[in-house]
């Protein structure tokens, strides 16, 4: 992936099959599908990929035993599905995750170990574990930090965990081997149209945001998989569009592994307000949330509430038996959630997680809602629209087996960078396994430009440990600009811009 050749690629290609805005999960999912039906594929992302909703996740690859609590059926048995072809295809990302919820009474150990043994049951064939009723003792074995103070036992179930801006690096890197062009800080700014009765989309007018040059390309048929910016791109092609999207903020705290030692998560199945709160081991350390609160302003880096905070805190600190206070908080990350709007309901949390396919007038493809779990399935009906509606020969989706990734070429090349240059297998931050050789690589081979690419989602240092990522911007700026043949002053833009963000993942 070398950006320089893409922005060649965008300047000799007469026309694209199809073209998807957006580089999140779906966009970049979208990518992989089209690519790999063999259409000449396009996609431009206005930063980086995943810097949007899809780096910001729980990191669960799930059913979602809450949408089993709703009644929707379908949609836990289509996620479940969606897991087991996600576990496969990238096996160096995801993981099967050992979760606990912990109970208080009789009627409660009933009550969820009926919900997920149904839960069980509907993923049948693709079970990752079966779930089991588990004593006080065999709780506290599983969540050594658990308070038994009333505690009665506990119910065992199974579900996968993921790195998802590391699979959307990875859903890049595919996408371009199987032939795609893929762009980050290209944003879709405008479109091209047919001189038709009803005007049909036949282009897309892109900005090179780094160079601030300027390029118009012409396309049979365009996706919009923009997430919470869904309505800004409808609104592009269609003034008078009304908005769909009603993004929901979700927040997360970042802690050190000790205060739940073990490798088994929690979940805490209600919440005061009805939801779920997870306590999930995340490379080393506890990711705790989320929250579900609806908010006005599509943000890029939105801001986690005071209440929000609490509310976490608060609920988690009834079930361990050390005090998780402020100052333990290591990062807070954001993210929004791009929900379709239902008419009349007032909560995001009784929110569809369904996904929805809107298809213009124009011909522009609008894919959005849903969750990570499912963006295999999101791709797929995003591209059989496109190609329909743009008149395309139909060619088969091969994304169910196909493999994300290539670990063990990253791993070759990594591995001859510290055989020429043995310095460069040094970590950049004690205590974290990143070395500079994983920094070189994800300039060459990812796409990264900016010190936050690397330390936010190449890496997820500003993630895991906000603190230790303002430290080592410096170093990361030195070793990127000798990549990239950049002067001190762009060092220092690059340490100034990327301090100010990261202080916004510090809880003061
Ligand atoms: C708090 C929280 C927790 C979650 N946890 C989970 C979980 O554990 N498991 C799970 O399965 N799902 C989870 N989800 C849901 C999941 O993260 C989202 O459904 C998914 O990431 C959405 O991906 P997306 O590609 O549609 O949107 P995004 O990731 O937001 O991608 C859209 C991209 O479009 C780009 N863009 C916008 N406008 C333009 C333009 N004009 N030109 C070019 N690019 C543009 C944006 O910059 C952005 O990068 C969670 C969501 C939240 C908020």
């Amino acid at each position: 992936m070398n950006r320089h050749h893409s922005l060649q690629q965008i300047t000799e290609t007469d026309i694209w099959d199809i073209i998807i805005i957006g580089g999140g999960a779906t966009g970049l999912g979208s990518a992989v599908d089209a690519a790999s039906r063999g259409y000449k594929t396009l996609l431009i992302e206005q930063y980086d990929f995943a810097k949007g909703t899809s780096s910001r996740s729980t990191k669960l690859v799930h059913g979602g035993v809450r949408y089993l609590q709703q009644g929707n059926i379908k949609l836990v048995k289509e996620a479940l599905r969606e897991r087991a072809f996600l576990l496969h295809n990238a096996p160096h990302l995801t993981s099967v995750q050992p979760f606990v919820v912990p109970v208080f009474s009789w009627f409660e150990k009933m009550y969820y170990a009926v919900g997920l043994k149904m839960y069980d049951l509907l993923s049948g064939k693709l079970s990752l574990g079966k779930t089991k009723i588990l004593s006080k003792k065999e709780t506290i074995a599983c969540l050594p930090a658990i308070n038994p103070a009333k505690l009665s036992g506990g119910i065992l179930y199974y579900d996968g965990q993921f790195d998802d801006s590391r699979l959307c690096a990875d859903l890049a890197t595919t996408a371009t081997k199987h032939g795609a062009t893929i762009l980050n800080y290209c944003k879709a700014s405008g479109f091209t149209k047919d001189k038709s009765k009803i005007p049909k989309i036949n282009g897309v007018l892109i900005t090179d945001t780094l160079s601030g040059t300027e390029y118009t390309v012409n396309a049979k048929a365009v996706i919009n998989a923009t997430g919470v910016f869904t309505d800004a791109v409808m609104q592009m092609d269609d003034a008078a569009k009304h908005d769909i999207v009603s993004p929901s903020q979700g927040i997360h705290l970042v802690v050190n592994h000790s205060f739940f030692p073990g490798s088994t998560a929690m979940m805490i199945p209600k919440t005061d307000d009805g939801r779920v709160l997870f306590a999930v081991p995340w490379h080393d350390h506890i990711v705790l949330g989320t929250t579900d609160t609806p908010v006005e302003r599509t943000e890029v880096e939105p801001k986690p509430l005071e209440e929000e905070i609490e509310f976490i805190l608060t609920h988690i600190n009834r079930y361990g038996t050390s005090r998780i206070e402020r100052k333990d908080v290591k990062s807070v990350y954001v993210g929004l959630r791009p929900l379709v709007k239902i008419s009349g309901s007032k909560s995001t949390a009784l929110l569809s997680r369904d996904h929805t396919l809107v298809v213009a007038p124009s011909g522009l493809v609008t894919v959005t809602g849903g969750k990570w779990t499912t963006y295999r399935k999101m791709a797929e009906d995003a591209v059989e629209n496109a190609v329909f509606i743009s008149k395309q020969e139909k060619r088969e989706c091969i994304t169910k087996t196909l493999q994300i990734g290539d670990i063990s070429q990253r791993e070759r090349i990594i591995h001859e960078m510290i055989i020429s240059d043995p310095s460069l297998a040094q970590a950049i931050c004690n205590g974290y396994s990143y070395t500079k050789a994983d920094i070189i690589y994800a300039v060459r081979s990812e796409m990264a430009v900016t010190v936050e690419d690397i330390l936010a989602r190449r890496t997820r240092l500003l993630f895991l440990d906000a603190a230790a990522a303002i430290k080592v911007a410096e170093e990361v700026a030195s070793l990127m600009a000798g990549e990239l043949d950049k002067d001190s002053a762009w060092k220092k833009e690059q340490v100034t811009g990327f301090t100010k963000l990261a202080q916004q993942y510090l809880l003061s």
